[in-house]
């Protein structure tokens, strides 16, 4: 790939850096909006592999991945909470509960929720768009750019060309390093994650086969801590993440974790929870790392345009960070569909922009909050919490502490459609455009 592709005015050649769920949300959303522009995904691992853990992919998403052709194949190794229920760590008090879940999602907002484990929903998104003919490079990592041109330089000193660079290569991104001028590594949150997932057929306990078969989302909320359990792959696979202060070295980012350090954490929690937690056998530790929200998400030039953890991280407390970076994929894609020239470009991008950053933004903002409202330490406003969501056990009001049930909060969040959403956004562009070049417009 010596030099750009494109031979006509309406035909990008668009590199997009990184095959995660925001770079493979962008390909897969430009290519079912339209059969122009040339696709080439490079992605510096040898291969998709089955790493991670679990996912919650919230209706906001689903409905984008459904209209991608993903429906069916998602289906088959997703999970859909019959209930979701908020409990006090300890003593297993039921603070927030609502039964048929799944069911009220799909009713309210005409798609599901999910619970995926990541790999399945990342393959499931790969083969999609491999069938609609994009074209993908792995081991090819972006070693550095040249954004003005622009080219993306790989190791080894293959120079990449394109008319338009899409980063999306996660909070460590370089490409944003580049654009930058500087490198600024992102910065640690203060908490860590144990990411565990089990198979049921390890589980023999009676009482936690009884609390499987249900499937749930459990959340506990305690001091400084929170947990929560979702099953993987149509009911067969636990996966729970358990958020604890951080107390890795300064520069680890990742590293194995003791169990027995684990479960000291968790000594006095709900019974059941320390049941699933007898069964891990290993587990790792990961550093919750954070950085500031890109000002500008593309360049002068409108060369390159950045998308999900790239431009925009945020703390995994209301699970966002995969579906708003579906969400940007799937605006950018829809908008780049309208380029009719070239030029179009720097306007595509700022219609992009405009659009997508109040949301991130705002979303970033209350994964902060939610936070706040998981790990309240035991005591006035512990206190508080609880009754208020006791008193709301049956009908949650808006301001409710967890958005999942926050009916205000989760219709903001579940309810938004990027795909409409860009389409607005290009027409409104479009409308204001011409009132500006009418005679007159400037008196
Ligand atoms: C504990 C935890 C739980 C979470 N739970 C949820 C959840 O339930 N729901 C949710 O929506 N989100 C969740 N998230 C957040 C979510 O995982 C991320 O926000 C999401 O994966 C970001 O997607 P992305 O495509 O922007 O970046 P990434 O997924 O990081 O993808 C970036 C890709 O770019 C590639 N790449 C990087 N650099 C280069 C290079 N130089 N050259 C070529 N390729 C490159 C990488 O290999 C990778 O494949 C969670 C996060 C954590 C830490």
């Amino acid at each position: 790939m010596g030099s750009s592709m494109n031979v006509l005015d309406d035909e990008l050649n668009i590199v997009v850096i990184g095959a995660g769920l925001g770079g493979l949300a962008v390909a897969l959303a430009l290519r079912t909006a339209t059969s122009r522009h040339v696709i080439t995904v490079l992605e510096s691992a040898p291969a998709l592999a089955e790493i991670g853990a679990g996912l919650q992919i919230t209706p906001n998403a689903a409905k984008l991945l459904i209209r991608w052709g993903l429906g069916d194949q998602l289906q088959k190794v997703t999970t859909v909470p019959e209930q979701f229920t908020i409990y006090r760590y300890s003593n297993g008090e039921v603070l927030g509960k609502r039964d048929n879940y799944g069911a009220e999602m799909l009713a309210k907002y005409g798609a599901p929720f999910w619970d995926v484990h990541r790999a399945d929903l990342q393959i499931a998104m790969y083969e999609r768009a491999k069938n609609l003919g994009i074209k993908f490079r792995f081991s090819a990592q972006v070693e550095s750019y040249d954004l003005a041109t622009p080219k993306a330089i790989l190791q080894g000193g293959e120079e990449v060309h394109a008319d338009l660079i899409i980063a999306a290569d996660g909070l460590w991104s370089r490409c944003r390093s580049s654009m930058l001028g500087y490198i600024a590594s992102p910065t640690p949150t203060g908490d860590l994650a144990y990411r565990i997932v089990l198979n049921f057929d390890q589980v023999k306990d009676p009482e936690v086969l009884r609390f499987l078969s249900k499937p749930q989302v459990h959340l506990w909320a305690g001091p400084d801590c929170h947990a929560i359990y979702y099953p993987l792959r149509n009911n067969t696979m636990c996966n729970i993440v358990l958020l604890v202060p951080d107390n890795l070295p300064e520069n680890v980012a990742r590293a194995p974790g003791s169990i027995d350090e684990m479960k000291e954490i968790f000594r006095n929690w709900d019974p059941i929870l320390q049941k699933l937690l007898s069964l891990v056998t290993d587990v790792d530790k990961w550093k919750l790392m954070h950085r500031e929200e890109m000002d500008a998400w593309s360049n002068e030039h409108a060369t390159v345009a950045f998308l999900g953890d790239s431009c925009h991280p945020m703390l995994p407390y209301m699970a966002q960070g995969a579906n708003s970076s579906i969400e940007d994929g799937a605006a950018l894609g829809v908008l780049l569909s309208k380029l009719s020239k070239k030029e179009d470009l720097a306007s595509i991008l700022q219609v992009y922009q405009d659009l997508r950053k109040p949301r991130s933004t705002a979303i970033a903002k209350s994964s902060e909050k939610q936070r706040y409202y998981n790990h309240l330490p035991d005591g006035a406003e512990q206190k508080v919490r609880d009754a208020l969501m006791k008193s709301q056990i049956q009908e949650p009001q808006p301001g409710y502490p967890f958005y999942w049930i926050d009916p205000q909060m989760q219709s903001w969040v579940y309810g938004y459609d990027a795909d409409l959403e860009a389409h607005t956004a290009w027409d409104k562009f479009l409308k204001d455009s011409k009132q500006k070049t009418l005679p007159g417009a400037q008196l």
